[in-house]
C-alpha cells in the first residue's frame, strides 16, 4: 500500500510539472484528439509537448515493456496513472488503432523484429495504422472476406477492395485481412499482413457521413506488393489474431468514454437549464436520469478494470469484450441523448461558434455509429448469449 501510495505521489508531482495547463482542459471536439502519424499536424505547442513527454517516458503505452516504447508499468500502476490523469483532467496524449488494436496482437503474435520495427514507432505516435478488415460483402460476416494475396516468392500481391476502413486517407500503415487459401473452408485460409499505404497500387475514396464529417472510406489494392515478412503469425491462421486483435478493439470502443476528459452532463445541465435553490439542476426529470446514467457510467467503469484484471491474468472469458463493447456503446449513446436533452434547441446548432461548431450534435450523431463499428450489437449479443450464457444456436 505504502509503495502504491508513493508511486501515486511521483505520478502526481509529475503531472503537475508536465502536463500543460490546455491540455487538462475538457476535449471540445474530435479535433481535439491527437491520432499522430507522419503527416499529423498537431493542433497547438502543448498537444506536441503533451506528447513528448508522455511517449519519452514511455506512458502512451504504460503497460507495454519499456524494450518496445512502453512505461513497463504494471496492471496497478497503470491504473494509479489513469487514476490520476482524470482526476487532473489530463487528456489522453495519443489515441491511435496501433495503440488499441495492432499493438496488443503484435505484443501475442509479432515476430520480435516485428515487435521492435512498429511498437516503438506506435508508442511515440509515428506511425498512423488503419484496419482493413471489413469489404463490401463481409462485415458481420467478417470471414467471407475475398481481398486475395497471392504467393510470388519474395513478397505477396495483394487485390481486392475494403470498406468503412477508418482514417485510411490519413493512415499511414494498414493491418489487413487477407485470402491467402481460396479452396480451404472460409475462416481457415485467411493471413493477416501489415503494409504501408504509400505502396503502389493502394488508393481511398472518403465516404461522407451524416454527421458531416468523412472520417471513412472505401480502400482498394490493385497488384499491391508485400513482403512477406509483413505477414503476422501464422501463413492461413490470420483469424486467430484478428479475433484476438477485435476482442481489444471491443473492449476500446466500449471504454469511449473514457478516451479523455469531456464536460459532465451535469455541467452543462446546469448552465443550460439552471439550478435550483439547492445547486441542483432545476429540471427535476433531467436530473433523475443524469444521476441514473452517472450511477451505471461508474459501474461500469469499475467492471471495465474488473475485466482488464482478469483478462491480464487468464482468467476473463474471451467473449467479455462483446459485454463491455455492447453495454459501453449503450452508454455512450445514452450520453450524447442526455446531452441534447441538456442542450435544449441550442444543442441541434450546427455551425455557431456558440455551440464549438456544432460538437454536441455531430457528437449525438457520431455516437450512433458505435453500436456497429467494431461488430454490431446484435453480433455482441449472439456472442454473450452463445459464449457466456452458454444458450443454444437460434
Ligand atoms: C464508424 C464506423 C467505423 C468503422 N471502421 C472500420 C474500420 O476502420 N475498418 C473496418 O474494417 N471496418 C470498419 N467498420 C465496419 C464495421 O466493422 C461493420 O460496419 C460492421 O461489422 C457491420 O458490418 P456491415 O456494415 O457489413 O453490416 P451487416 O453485416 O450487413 O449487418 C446488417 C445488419 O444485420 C445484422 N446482422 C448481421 N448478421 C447478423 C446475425 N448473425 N445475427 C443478428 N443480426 C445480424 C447486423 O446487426 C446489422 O444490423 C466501421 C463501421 C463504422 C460504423
Amino acid at each position: 500500500m505504502i509503495v502504491a501510495d508513493t508511486f501515486r505521489a511521483e505520478v502526481r508531482a509529475w503531472l503537475e510539472a508536465n502536463c500543460p495547463p490546455e491540455m487538462r482542459q475538457p476535449m471540445r471536439s474530435e479535433a481535439d484528439t491527437c491520432w499522430g502519424g507522419r503527416r499529423w499536424k498537431f493542433q497547438s505547442d502543448a498537444q506536441r509537448l503533451w506528447l513528448e513527454r508522455m511517449a519519452e517516458r514511455g506512458w502512451t503505452v504504460p503497460e507495454w515493456p519499456r524494450e518496445y516504447g512502453g512505461g513497463g508499468l504494471s496492471r496497478d500502476e497503470a491504473r494509479i496513472l489513469r487514476e490520476e490523469m482524470r482526476a487532473m483532467g489530463c487528456r489522453s496524449p495519443l489515441d491511435s488503432f496501433g495503440i488499441w488494436m495492432l499493438g496488443p496482437a503484435l505484443l501475442k503474435y509479432g515476430s520480435e523484429e516485428q515487435k521492435l520495427e512498429h511498437l516503438p514507432r506506435i508508442a511515440r505516435g509515428e506511425i498512423r495504422w488503419c484496419q482493413g478488415y471489413s469489404e463490401p460483402n463481409a462485415g458481420s460476416d467478417l470471414a467471407s472476406l475475398q481481398t486475395r494475396a497471392e504467393d510470388r516468392g519474395d513478397h505477396f500481391l495483394v487485390n481486392g477492395q475494403k470498406v468503412w476502413t477508418s482514417y485510411a486517407d490519413k493512415a499511414d500503415w494498414i493491418f489487413c485481412l487477407v485470402r491467402t487459401d481460396s479452396g480451404a473452408k472460409k475462416h481457415t485460409g485467411i493471413s493477416f499482413l501489415l503494409f504501408d499505404m504509400e505502396s503502389p497500387g493502394v488508393s481511398t475514396r472518403p465516404i461522407s457521413l451524416i454527421s458531416g464529417a468523412s472520417p471513412f472510406c472505401e480502400t482498394f489494392f490493385d497488384d499491391v506488393q508485400v513482403p512477406k515478412k509483413n505477414l503476422v503469425g501464422e501463413l492461413n491462421e490470420g483469424w486467430t489474431v484478428a479475433k484476438y486483435l477485435l476482442t481489444h478493439e471491443r473492449t476500446m470502443i466500449g471504454g469511449m468514454m473514457d478516451r479523455g476528459p469531456a464536460l459532465a452532463v451535469g455541467q452543462v445541465a446546469a448552465r443550460s437549464v439552471g439550478v435550483d435553490e439547492l445547486g441542483r439542476v432545476a429540471d427535476p426529470i433531467l436530473r433523475a436520469q443524469i444521476a441514473a446514467f452517472e450511477v451505471d457510467e461508474a459501474a461500469f467503469r469499475a467492471a471495465m478494470e474488473r475485466t482488464g484484471d482478469l483478462m491480464k491474468t487468464g482468467q476473463a472469458n474471451p467473449a467479455a469484450s462483446s459485454m463491455l463493447k455492447y453495454y459501453g456503446s449503450e452508454l455512450n449513446k445514452r450520453r450524447n441523448e442526455l446531452m441534447m436533452s441538456a442542450l435544449g434547441a441550442d444543442g441541434l446548432e450546427w455551425e455557431s461558434p456558440r455551440s464549438r461548431e456544432g460538437a454536441a450534435a455531430r457528437s449525438w450523431l457520431r455516437s450512433k455509429a458505435n453500436s456497429i463499428e467494431g461488430g454490431t450489437s446484435e453480433v455482441q449479443l449472439n456472442i454473450v448469449s452463445k459464449r457466456i450464457l452458454g444458450l443454444p444456436d437460434a
